[in-house]
């Protein structure tokens, strides 16, 4: 890697910066001071320090987002706003993705990442990990229900889902619901609804795993994990 790339992704500054840096000398290699912007680096094996200390190499990133309805979970596309729009352009150098989707009208805990191999830990159906979600839905959330979606609801396609925890938070003309699923189907929430007759209106995702998202997190903000958190998704 190019280390004027290196030190700009690094947060050292923009390349014109990091040259800046370069030419007062203040940037070493193994010990070596540098004269040259463009020389490349293994940034996982050269010492690189700037004024003396030593420049920790971050290859991965994982931010928690407070997604917004009205973007979708994508990387880019042509006519909707993505979730990775959202983000600085300091985080969008790191090529992020979505772990999973979540549709474009439902809000919540959504984790942004460019390490594949966690997101596949995350999302993989094999690793089974339950994601919980709050919503409301319109219609009387019943004792049947609860019993339907614990032994796996019947889509309209046939598809029979694996075993939901549904717990019931008030019933009446809209209920409000906490369901956990272990899968990641299209619509999933919303087609297990559908099989029981009724519709979700208002769909928000709380947690992924013992990933929970931090609720002084506003609408479309976001933060990077803490080490804790990242324990959990691994
Ligand atoms: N289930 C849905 O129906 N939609 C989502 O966005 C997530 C789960």
């Amino acid at each position: 890697m190019r280390l004027d790339k290196l030190l700009a992704n690094m947060d050292y500054g923009s390349r014109k910066d990091v040259k800046a840096l370069i030419k007062k000398k203040q940037v070493t290699v193994n010990g070596t001071v540098v004269k040259n912007s463009s020389i490349h680096v293994d940034p996982e094996q050269d010492k690189v320090m700037v004024n003396g200390e030593e420049v920790i190499y971050k290859k991965y990133i994982y931010l928690m987002l407070h997604k917004p309805p009205g973007v979708i979970s994508a990387t880019s596309d042509e006519r909707e706003k993505t979730v990775v729009e959202l983000l600085s352009a300091d985080f969008q150098h790191f090529k992020p993705f979505p772990v999973g989707r979540l549709d474009k009208d439902t809000e919540g805990l959504l984790l942004l990442t460019n390490d594949g191999e966690l997101a596949h830990q995350l999302t993989s159906p094999n690793k089974n990990v339950g994601k919980t979600y709050y919503a409301r839905i319109k219609g009387k959330v019943t004792e049947e229900d609860i019993e339907t979606f614990k032994n796996g609801v019947i889509l309209e396609d046939g598809y029979q889902s694996k075993p939901a925890e549904l717990k019931v938070l008030s019933s009446g003309d809209i209920s409000e619901i906490q369901v956990t699923i272990t899968e990641g189907k299209f619509h999933q929430v919303k087609r297990m609804f559908e099989a029981v007759d009724k519709k979700v209106i208002y769909l928000k995702r709380l947690s992924m795993g013992k990933l929970e998202l931090d609720s002084s997190l506003r609408l479309g903000e976001y933060r990077e994990l803490k080490e804790a958190e990242l324990k959990y998704c691994q």
